[in-house]
């Protein structure tokens, strides 16, 4: 059993101008290329754990969702970095599932299909959910950007501005 940082998609490692579905529009945010590069090196699996509830709600659908996936990808291996795995919960809040985020089922089923140890892994978000979803899954949890949380969340471990800045944390308390 091996641990693993999971990542949350939009306005973690990529801008989001509101339910991204066009490829094209896909832009890696500052720090992002150069944290995940560093976890990597580190011998951490990059696991992303994304909400797409723009699919649930007819506003695209998943060969979009997939497309937009794919663009990603690209941009990440041709910075040298490469994820382990991608999970993507398509519901929408009212269709209570157990994938969507704060829920903690991708984690779970992530945790399975990779032989993760979620005890000794990390979850990286820019949302409450983020953070819940991860903490839940038992995982030390950062929080990207500081706007949305109160500032003593029980489900936040550290607040960091980017990957960079997280990427440099989540090695600091591992032994790698
Ligand atoms: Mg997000
Ligand atoms: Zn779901």
């Amino acid at each position: 059993m091996r641990r693993a940082v999971f990542l949350d998609r939009d306005n973690t490692i990529n801008a989001d101008p509101g339910y991204l579905s066009d490829p094209a529009a896909v832009r890696l945010l500052p720090g992002a290329l150069a944290g995940l590069r560093r976890m990597q090196a580190g011998g951490l699996p990059l696991i992303l754990i994304s909400n797409q509830a723009g699919v649930g709600r007819g506003y695209f659908d998943q060969a979009t969702m997939w497309a937009v996936h794919g663009q990603l990808v690209q941009l990440l291996e041709a910075g040298g970095v490469q994820l382990a795995g991608a999970y993507y919960c398509p519901h929408t809040p009212w269709d209570e599932c157990p994938c969507r985020k704060p829920a903690p089922g991708m984690l779970f089923q992530a945790a399975r299909e990779h032989e993760i140890d979620l005890k000794v892994s990390f979850m990286i978000g820019d949302k409450p959910s983020d953070v819940e979803a991860g903490r839940r899954a038992g995982c030390r949890t950062v929080l990207i950007g500081a706007a949305s949380l109160p500032p003593r969340s029980p489900f936040v471990d550290t607040v960091c501005p980017d990957l960079t800045a997280a990427a440099a944390w989540i090695l600091g308390t591992v032994e790698v």
